[in-house]
C-alpha cells in the first residue's frame, strides 16, 4: 500500500507567495501595503504577527505593524482603523486577533472598509461570499479551496462535512464549498452522532482544536480529509486528525505541520495584492 496523497500546503504556499512577488516586482506602481493591528501581548499572536510581517517582506508588500496597549479604548482603536481606511498607501488593514475582553472582534471588523477587509471579516464581505459575489474572503478557506484545486479533488457534488463553525474557519469553509457545488454539512459541538455524520463524506474538513479528535471512524474509505486544527502540545504542534490511523483509511490528508498552516499567511498575501489591484 503506498499510503494516502499527501496535500502540501507548504508547497503551494511558495508557489502563491513566489507568483505574488514576481507580479509586485514587475509593477511600476507603489507596492502594496498592509497595515496589522496588534492590541495587548499575547505570545501567539506576536509569533503570526512577526511570521506576516516577514513573509510581507520577502514577497514586496510593505507592512506597518500598529501596537496599541491592552487598555486602548475602544474609540483610539476605531480612529487608528479610520485614519488606515484614509490612508491611500495602505491596501490592507487586520486586526490581530485575539483581542482583550471587552473589545468586540465584530465591531473592529466592522470598522475596516471592506475593499480593505483583507481578513474578509467585515460583514458587507461575508455577504458576498454567501451571496456568491465577489470580494475579499477569510484566507485560511480559501488557502483550503486553493489546495484542494492544485491537487485535482474533485468538489462539485460531492458530501464534504465542515466540524467547527467559527466565523474564521467553519462558516466560510461551508460558503465556499457550497459556492463549489458540493453539498455541504456545518457540524460543531451538538451535532448528533458526528462520527456517522463524518464517515458519509467524502470530504472531511476538521476545524476544532482538539488533537487526535478524528479517528479512522469518522472517515470513509477513500475520502479526503482537510485537518486545520493546530494545537501546542508538549510534543509539538498537532492537529485534530489522528494522522497515522487515519491515513490508513482515507485517500487523501493534510499533514500538520506543512498542511493548512501555512496557506493561512500566503493567502493573506494575496488578498492584499487583490486589494492592491483594485485599489
Ligand atoms: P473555534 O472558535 O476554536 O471553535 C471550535 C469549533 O469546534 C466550534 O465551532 C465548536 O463547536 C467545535 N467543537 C468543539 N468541540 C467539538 C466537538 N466535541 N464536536 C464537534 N464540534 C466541536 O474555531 P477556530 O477558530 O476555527 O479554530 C479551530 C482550530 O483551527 C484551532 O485549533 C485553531 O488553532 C485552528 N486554526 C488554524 C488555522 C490555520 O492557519 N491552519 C487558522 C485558524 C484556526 P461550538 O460552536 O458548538 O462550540
Amino acid at each position: 500500500m503506498s499510503g494516502p496523497l499527501l496535500l502540501s500546503g507548504r508547497k503551494l504556499a511558495r508557489e502563491v507567495r513566489e507568483s505574488l512577488a514576481r507580479e509586485i516586482s514587475a509593477s511600476s506602481r507603489r507596492p502594496p501595503g498592509l497595515a496589522v493591528i496588534v492590541v495587548g501581548n499575547d505570545p501567539a499572536s506576536a509569533v503570526y504577527v512577526s511570521m506576516k510581517e516577514k513573509a510581507c517582506a520577502k514577497a514586496g508588500i510593505e507592512s506597518r505593524i500598529i501596537r496599541l496597549p491592552d487598555t486602548v479604548s475602544l474609540e483610539e482603536l476605531l480612529n487608528r482603523i479610520r485614519r488606515l481606511n484614509e490612508d491611500d498607501s495602505v491596501d490592507g488593514i487586520l486586526c490581530q486577533l485575539p483581542l482583550p475582553p471587552g473589545i468586540s472582534p465584530g465591531v473592529v471588523a466592522s470598522a475596516i472598509l471592506p475593499r480593505k477587509d483583507v481578513d474578509g471579516f467585515h460583514p458587507v464581505n461575508v455577504g458576498k461570499l454567501w451571496r456568491g459575489e465577489e470580494g475579499l474572503f477569510p484566507c485560511t478557506p480559501l488557502g483550503i479551496i486553493a489546495l484542494l484545486d492544485r491537487y485535482g479533488i474533485a468538489m462539485d457534488g460531492i458530501d464534504a462535512v465542515v466540524v467547527g463553525r467559527s466565523n474564521i474557519v467553519g462558516k466560510p469553509m461551508a460558503a465556499m464549498l457550497l459556492r463549489r457545488n458540493a453539498t455541504v454539512t456545518l457540524a460543531h459541538s451538538h451535532t448528533r452522532d458526528l462520527a456517522g455524520l463524518c464517515s458519509g463524506a467524502d470530504l472531511l474538513v476538521s476545524a476544532v482544536g482538539k488533537p487526535g479528535f478524528i479517528t479512522p471512524d469518522f472517515v470513509k474509505e477513500g475520502a479526503t480529509v482537510v485537518d486545520v486544527g493546530i494545537t501546542r502540545t508538549p510534543d509539538g504542534l498537532a492537529g485534530d486528525v489522528d494522522f497515522q490511523s487515519v491515513s490508513a483509511v482515507c485517500g487523501a490528508i493534510t499533514p500538520v505541520p506543512g498542511g493548512v498552516g501555512p496557506l493561512t499567511i500566503a493567502f493573506l498575501l494575496e488578498n492584499t495584492v487583490k486589494a492592491w489591484r483594485i485599489g
